[in-house]
C-alpha cells in the first residue's frame, strides 16, 4: 500500500509499504480521508520519539474484522485513537479510563501506525459509524472536535460563566463550536480578523489580541499552540478561575506560577475526548468547511505537509 512514513528524521512517501495484518479484536480500515494536525508536524520535529506512519484524524471504510461480531463490516467509520490494554487488572482500564491506560498505544502517535496510509487497523470497540449526512471532510474533523468536547467533560459551564478562548487556529475554532453548545458567554481572542469572523458567526464576541482589554474571565481556554499562550491566558483568568490548557507544545519556557498560587487558579490539562458528542454535533448539519483550507490527493502528501506548516494554515486534508 501507499504510506507516508517518518523515519525519525524525515517523511518518506512509500509506494509499497506492507498492508497491515488485522490483529485479533481489530478491524482493517481503508482510509478515505485524513487530516494533518499540529501534532503530526510536532512528530516530524521529534515529538514522542515516534517513527512509523503518523496520522490520527481519519474517516474510512471497514474492510475486514478479526472478531466474531462482523456488524461494522462495510460501514464508514471514525475511530478513537487511544487503544487501551483492556486488562481487568489495569487501574485505568478498570475505571473505563482507557484513554489514560499506561500500556495504551495511540494511532499515529505512540507505538501504532496511523492514518497517512491506504489502510490502518484499530480495535473494533474504538470505531463509531458516521451518519450518512456527514461528509468525509466533516467526519475527519471528528477527532479534533472531540478534543474540544473533552473540556465539557472536565469543566462545568453555566450561563453565568464568562469564557475566554485564546487562539483562533483550527483547534481554537473547533473548541468554540464545542463550548457554544453550553449556555456560557464566549469571548474569542486571536490574531486573525478573518478567523475571528468564524467565531463571531458562531455567536461569540471576538477581540483582536492587540486590542485585548485587561478583563479577567471565569474560564480561560488556551489553544494558541504557542508557548507564550500560557502567560497571556493566566493573566486573563479570574482569581479562583479555571485555566484549561489544550496546546501540546513541548517547551521549557519559563512560566511564572506565582499567580496560579496567589489567585488560587485551577489549571486543567485537556487532551483527547470521546467521539460520540462530536459525531452528534456534526450530525446536526453544522457547516465546518471554513476550517478546512485545502484537500490534497494522498500522492501529494509531502506537498500537503508543507502547506499545513505554513503560518496561519487551517486544516489540510489528504484524500485517498
Ligand atoms: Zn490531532
Ligand atoms: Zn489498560
Amino acid at each position: 500500500m501507499k504510506a507516508l512514513r517518518f523515519d525519525g528524521e524525515k517523511l518518506i512517501f512509500e509506494n509499497s509499504f506492507a498492508k497491515p495484518v488485522t490483529p485479533a479484536g481489530e478491524a482493517l480500515i481503508r482510509v478515505l480521508m485524513a487530516g494533518i494536525c499540529n501534532t503530526d508536524i510536532e512528530i516530524t520535529k521529534g515529538y514522542m520519539g515516534f517513527t512509523g506512519i503518523p496520522g490520527h484524524e481519519f474517516v474510512g471504510i471497514v474492510e475486514e474484522i478479526n472478531a466474531e461480531d462482523q456488524s461494522l463490516l462495510g460501514k464508514r467509520v471514525v475511530g478513537d485513537i487511544n487503544c487501551a490494554c483492556g486488562n481487568p487488572d489495569c487501574e485505568y482500564c478498570a475505571q473505563n479510563l482507557g484513554r489514560h491506560c499506561t500500556n495504551r498505544t495511540t494511532l499515529g502517535i505512540a507505538n501504532r501506525n496511523g492514518a497517512f496510509a491506504e489502510y490502518l487497523t484499530l480495535p473494533v470497540e474504538n470505531l463509531l459509524v458516521v451518519p450518512e449526512s456527514v461528509s468525509n471532510q466533516t467526519a475527519t474533523l471528528c477527532e479534533p472536535l472531540a478534543a474540544g468536547f473533552e473540556i465539557l467533560e472536565q469543566v462545568n459551564f453555566s450561563a453565568n460563566d464568562e469564557v475566554l478562548i485564546v487562539g483562533d487556529g483550527k483547534l481554537g475554532l473547533l473548541i468554540n463550536h464545542a463550548v457554544s453548545t453550553t449556555a456560557a458567554k464566549i469571548t474569542h481572542v486571536g490574531k486573525h480578523p478573518d478567523k475571528l469572523e468564524l467565531a463571531k458567526a458562531n455567536g461569540s464576541q471576538v477581540v483582536l489580541l492587540d486590542q485585548m482589554p485587561q478583563k479577567q474571565y471565569d474560564i480561560v481556554i488556551e489553544a494558541t499552540g504557542s508557548a507564550s499562550g500560557f502567560n497571556f491566558s493566566l493573566l486573563h483568568t479570574k482569581p479562583r478561575g479555571i485555566l484549561v490548557l489544550k496546546s501540546t507544545i513541548a517547551s521549557s519556557q519559563n512560566i511564572d506560577m506565582t499567580s496560579v498560587v496567589v489567585n488560587e487558579i485551577t489549571v486543567v490539562g485537556s487532551r483527547c475526548g470521546l467521539f460520540q458528542p462530536a459525531i452528534d454535533y456534526l450530525a446536526t448539519g453544522v457547516d465546518l468547511s471554513s476550517i478546512i483550507s485545502d484537500v490534497f490527493p494522498f500522492d501529494k502528501a509531502l506537498e500537503a505537509f508543507e502547506a499545513a506548516k505554513t503560518k496561519g494554515a487551517m486544516k489540510v486534508m489528504l484524500s485517498f
